[in-house]
């Protein structure tokens, strides 16, 4: 692992975290991290939040430390993180964005999160200058009359909504006359979700879709487990689709019309199909992580895939580059590049109900794409240790088809396991795919016991 700056890491792969009303993250906090952000974005600035309790608390203590700097701030309220993120793309004059909130973490939880002008998340090299502005407390803290305001900014959401209406095949959706029901986790998308459904002219029923940052009705994440009212709702009533959102509503998770929960990789694998079967081919980018069910979908409709690192700002600039036609993570974090590069989580519910408008059900779908099953598991492993254990891992492996895009991806005929460090805690991650659910968990089995081995050696 490299390390390219020396000053103590502040953003983590979703921007930076922390219990609220600890060091890691209060008011004094978060008003100095808003001098370091003003210093490096030095414009306007686009702020928002998600529904937690603490989300005023912290943009006012952000927003001030911007001020401060002589920032103009836009005071969005709440809203889904790529509302925002589509805001500052399509409008020229503003700098960046700051966006507080902790996604799918518990409640007690939240974070401030920033987005590069062009509306992206932003890019590691950026967070590290404003880390060495934070940790130097090099604030470029202006004068008495040259302060910052702040000022309400309604137009983010309406501009956000409009825009992915205009992607969407809306005459066909509503000639469909369709039903869904939709679980907004408490969270940001019942801003805006509803709102799409409505134009869409699609019927549907919400569950937790009031802004409450206690998350009474289950945490944000968007598990199995915390869609079990939903898919018990689709499977008792009669409805075409079932959607749950993350706590920012930059991630979706579907549940089919049968009331089956899909896992990511499923609704991943089928906007890439039809992504690629209305374009007549093209690239698809994801991660090593994700199942080979999207590669399958991909090649199916006569695409292209190409997989990157882990981390959807990876992911968001390889498609840029390599001028990819769809993307996203396994994680329901999908990227449609007409709209803006990022994971989507509004622009998603849109695009899946217009495929099953045009395409027929969901399970009918869903069975098109094979399907395969995966296992989780790690084992422990000293810091110091990690590289030679990978390299160790690599040498033996050899036989095998290996891609190294991050950690170790070792391809068997009908499945891999990809083996990854993890980059804060002593453990080496180990993540397998098989076509039966048996030999995924034998196959991370066999390779955590070459790994605990390789650890002793
Ligand atoms: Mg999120």
């Amino acid at each position: 692992m490299t390390q390219r700056n020396v000053v103590p890491r502040l953003f983590g792969t979703n921007g930076v975290r922390g219990v609220v009303n600890t060091k890691a993250m209060d008011c004094r906090f978060a008003s100095r991290l808003g001098m370091a952000i003003g210093t490096f974005m030095n414009g306007t600035i686009l702020i928002g939040s998600d529904a937690r309790t603490s989300g005023e608390m912290l943009k006012a203590a952000c927003s001030s430390g911007m001020m401060a700097t002589g920032c103009d701030v836009l005071d969005c309220g709440v809203l889904p993180t790529p509302a925002l993120q589509y805001s500052v793309k399509m409008d020229k004059e503003i700098a960046g964005g700051v966006v507080i909130t902790a996604s799918h973490n518990p409640p007690e939880f939240n974070g401030i999160k920033c987005v590069d002008r062009d509306g992206t998340e932003m890019a590691r090299k950026n967070e590290e200058d404003i880390e060495t502005i934070f940790h130097g407390k090099a604030f470029n803290v202006t004068t008495w009359d040259k302060i910052g305001s702040s000022t309400p900014h309604a137009r983010a959401i309406p501009d956000y909504e409009k825009a992915i209406i205009s992607l969407i095949d809306a005459d066909s959706v509503r000639a469909e006359g369709l039903k869904v029901a939709l679980d907004c986790s408490n969270g940001a998308g019942a801003r805006v979700t509803p709102h799409i459904l409505e134009r869409l002219g699609v019927d549907y029923v919400t569950l937790n879709a009031d802004l409450n940052g206690a998350f009474p009705g289950h945490n944000s994440e968007p598990t199995p487990d915390n869609a079990r009212d939903l898919t018990e709702l689709v499977r008792q009533g009669d409805f075409d689709l079932g959607i749950i959102h993350d706590g920012d509503a930059d991630r979706t998770i579907f549940v089919d019309d049968k009331g089956n929960y899909m896992h990511g990789d499923r609704s991943l694998a089928i906007a890439a199909y039809y992504a690629c079967k209305e374009n007549s081919g093209g690239l698809v980018v994801t991660t090593v992580g994700s199942s080979k069910c999207v590669e399958d979908a991909v090649k199916m409709a006569g695409g292209r895939i190409m997989f990157t690192r882990v981390g959807s700002p990876v992911v968001a600039r390889a498609m840029i580059k390599n001028n990819a036609i769809f993307g996203g993570e396994e994680n329901g974090g999908l990227i449609f590049p007409r709209l803006q590069y990022c994971r989507d989580g509004a622009m998603a519910v849109a695009r899946l109900i217009e495929i099953v408008a045009k395409h027929g059900e969901m399970s009918k779908i869903q069975a098109m794409i094979p399907a395969y099953s995966q296992y989780k598991t790690k084992t422990s492993c000293p810091n110091e240790k990690k590289e030679a254990v990978m390299k160790r891992l690599a040498e033996n492996a050899r036989e095998e088809r290996i891609d190294a895009t991050d950690g170790i991806k070792i391809l068997f005929d009908d499945g891999w396991v990809l083996v990854r460090p993890s980059g804060t805690e002593p453990i080496i991650r180990i993540f397998s795919e098989a076509k039966s659910s048996d030999k995924a968990k034998d196959t991370a089995g066999r390779f955590r016991d070459i790994i605990a081995q390789a650890v002793e050696e």
